[in-house]
């Protein structure tokens, strides 16, 4: 299913111009429009779904696969030294366009950047407390 007002929908079918690298049944992977690094790609589920939530199981699991393929391709077509696996859900998460999509952003070890978060501190009570309200 399109979604007439999400620019990925359009992107991902064809119906507006794009740096292609991968297409299948399934999924188009296109260059970001502003690039992280030189090859960041968005892999692009044809059929619209807002984020992770609302994609089919069988859509991601193909699209994790994907990303495993064309990771490989990445490294070897532009000689990549690793790869970050970026996905957001969420306004909060720093999502902007409500597509589900998987970034791959190739690492250079020349200008190596760390995708990080500041390390928290906690006790042993509060992980197991934060465990229970998880599991019971
Ligand atoms: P998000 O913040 O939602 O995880 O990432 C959205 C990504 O889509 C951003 O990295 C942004 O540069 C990219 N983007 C937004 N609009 C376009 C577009 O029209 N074409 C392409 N190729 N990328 C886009
Ligand atoms: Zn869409």
């Amino acid at each position: 299913m399109i979604k007439d007002d999400c620019i990925f929908c359009k992107l991902a079918n064809g119906i507006f111009p794009t740096n292609s690298i991968y297409e299948d049944e399934d999924f188009n992977v296109i260059l970001d429009i502003e690039p992280a690094t030189k090859g960041h790609a968005l892999i692009l589920p044809k059929n619209h779904a807002d984020n992770l939530f609302e994609l089919p199981d069988e859509t991601a699991a193909k699209a994790i696969i994907l990303a495993k393929k064309m990771g490989g391709v990445l490294k070897e077509k532009l000689g990549c030294d690793g790869l970050n696996i970026v996905q957001n859900n969420g306004e909060v998460t720093g999502q902007t366009v409500m597509h589900f999509h998987f970034h791959l952003i190739p690492r250079y070890e020349k200008n190596a950047k760390v995708i990080g978060w500041e390390p928290g501190k906690s006790t042993p009570e509060e992980l197991a407390d934060i465990r229970k309200q998880i599991v019971e």
